[in-house]
């Protein structure tokens, strides 16, 4: 049961260990892994013109995956018209039919699993492993959100003085934009969607350049699950011109976004200069994530966790662990393992049931991460490194670990699979805790340690949004771990938990005395 006392489930996945579930998915999968897709700016449902682009598969550049046809600047004034004009009557209809469409579209998502898993293992490199969670996650927000509708958007009678009837009840905030990054192109693209509709809000979804196939697909399905075509305009394209003319449109009310750091503080800015009504921003952005490891904690068990946390996704998670914090009297025992375990990871195509890393999402992030690698090796600070299998041709990096003397060093995210070991004494756990601090973020912070009051110490001190301790820290469960950060990390509320709607509404008190 959950805080409101009623039990709730989330969705099932598939075990890629059991023949009987295994073998009749991958013979779907097989099918749609054939497939080529479409996408193109929609407005009140028609398809509109756009520059065309090729979609190649990150995992191999000869692959096209698919067409899209990015949306002109010129589209965003037309999409925020004719959601202003669609926006009183969606805000009109009950909770009730909003619930009911998020519910279809889950059981939709449900019945079209291998033609979604499909296209995050060739559009986003997704691994299949990845890919089947991306879509649980997606069912999962669009069911909670439903839910958290009917049990928390309903009307309120608030007590007062005798003779007054006062109530409180919510409406949409009018039209959000929807901005939504590559590494989940169905999971938050469709949780920030959801929310948005359910709450009574139109929509302009902008998803991430990388992925937008698989955000067309998900928005076809939404129409399926009887979405009126008004109430959502779908404007493929490039981030910072679409979202310029979008953040200065006088119909804006709201600005939903997860993204990095950077990108959220140029929206704010603009935002903070508009004129008109103020508007609301909800940005959800990047970490750098620690673990820290005391000397009561099980080497095995660290290093398992530490590599599902840094390697998963090839790091492209804004959960991710980046700097693994090992006290002295353990480092040894956990880096000599960590050693061993990195030898054994199967860098490889994610369409392979054995590959544990994927490629990342393009060349230029590559690039990057490659400039860091090529630095810290020439400072020596290497300290263990996975092989990259001959024949690949995407963009692949193995994963790599270094040596570093504090996460003060790391001055920006380094968004895939590189992890950064510390070493450091007892006494200094305190500092540590002040040093995680210090850097701005507020994201995920693992802790192994099998000394309780150490565990509860260090959440007193940390400042972040995600605490877990002796397991992994990545793969937030939808109404069980609400999922968001503070500070660099973003505004809050919590994704996937009770308070996230409230955000997304206005709240209204209306007196009557009778
Ligand atoms: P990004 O900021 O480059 O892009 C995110 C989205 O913003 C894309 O749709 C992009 O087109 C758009 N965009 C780019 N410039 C814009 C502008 N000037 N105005 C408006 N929109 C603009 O981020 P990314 O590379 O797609 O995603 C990776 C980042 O996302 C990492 O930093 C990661 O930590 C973060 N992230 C955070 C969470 C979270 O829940 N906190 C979840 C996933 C990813």
């Amino acid at each position: 049961a959950d805080i409101h006392g009623a039990e709730r489930k989330n969705s099932r996945g598939i075990n890629l260990n059991v023949r009987s579930q295994w073998e009749p998915f991958e013979r779907a999968l097989r099918v749609q892994l054939e497939h080529r897709w479409q996408a193109t700016p929609l407005v009140d449902g028609q398809v509109l013109a756009g520059e065309v682009h090729e979609v190649c598969s990150p995992q191999d550049l000869d692959r096209v995956v698919g067409t899209v046809w990015f949306a002109g600047v010129e589209l965003v004034g037309q999409a925020m018209e004719r959601l202003a004009a669609a926006w009183p009557r969606w805000n009109a209809t009950p909770v009730e039919q909003r619930a009911a469409i998020l519910e279809r579209l889950a059981d939709l998502l449900e019945e079209h699993r291998a033609e979604l898993v499909a296209l995050c293992i060739l559009e986003a490199g997704k691994t299949i492993q990845d890919s089947l969670d991306e879509v649980r996650e997606a069912v999962d927000f669009c069911r909670y959100y439903a839910r958290q509708a009917r049990l928390g958007l309903g009307r309120t009678e608030l007590r007062g003085p005798t003779g007054e009837r006062n109530e409180l009840f919510y409406e949409g905030r009018g039209l959000f934009v929807c901005i939504s990054p590559w590494n989940f192109p169905l999971a938050i693209y469709l949780g920030q969607i959801a929310a948005a509709l359910v709450a009574g809000n139109c929509v302009l979804a902008k998803p991430a350049e990388q992925t937008s196939l698989i955000a067309a697909r998900a928005l076809d399905l939404l129409f399926a699950a009887g979405l009126p075509k008004e109430a959502i305009a779908f404007l493929p394209g490039d981030g910072p011109a679409l979202g310029a003319a979008c953040c200065a449109d006088p119909h804006l009310a709201g600005v939903c976004f997860t993204g990095s750091t950077d990108t959220a503080r140029l929206i704010n800015r603009r935002l903070a200069w508009r004129d008109g009504p103020l508007v609301t921003l909800i940005a959800e952005t990047g970490g750098q994530n620690v673990m820290i490891v005391d000397s009561t904690a099980l080497p095995e068990q660290v290093v398992k966790d530490a590599l599902h946390s840094a390697f998963t996704s090839a790091g492209q998670r804004c959960s991710a662990l980046r700097v693994l914090y090992l006290q002295n009297e353990i480092a040894g025992a956990v880096i000599g393992l960590l050693r061993g375990a990195m030898a054994e990871l199967l860098v490889g195509l994610p369409q392979r049931r054995d590959s544990d890393v994927g490629p990342l999402i393009d060349a230029q992030a590559r690039q990057a991460l490659l400039e860091h690698v090529d630095t810290l090796k020439g400072e020596g600070r290497l300290l263990a490194e996975a092989s990259l299998p001959a024949g690949l041709s995407g963009h692949f990096l193995a994963p790599v670990a270094f040596e570093i003397g504090g996460i003060g060093e790391l001055r920006k995210e380094h968004f895939g699979p590189i992890l950064h070991v510390v070493r450091y004494a007892a006494e200094e756990l305190e500092q540590v805790v002040a040093a995680i601090n210090a850097s701005g973020y507020g994201l995920t912070l693992g802790v192994h340690s099998r000394n309780e009051a150490t565990a509860r110490r260090i959440e007193a001190l940390a400042r972040v949004g995600n605490l877990y301790i002796n397991r992994n820290q990545i793969g937030a469960v939808v109404g069980v771990q609400p999922f968001g950060g503070c500070g660099l990390s973003g505004t809050g509320p919590k994704a996937g938990g009770p308070n996230y709607l409230l955000r997304f509404v206005h709240e209204r008190s209306t007196a009557i005395n009778t």
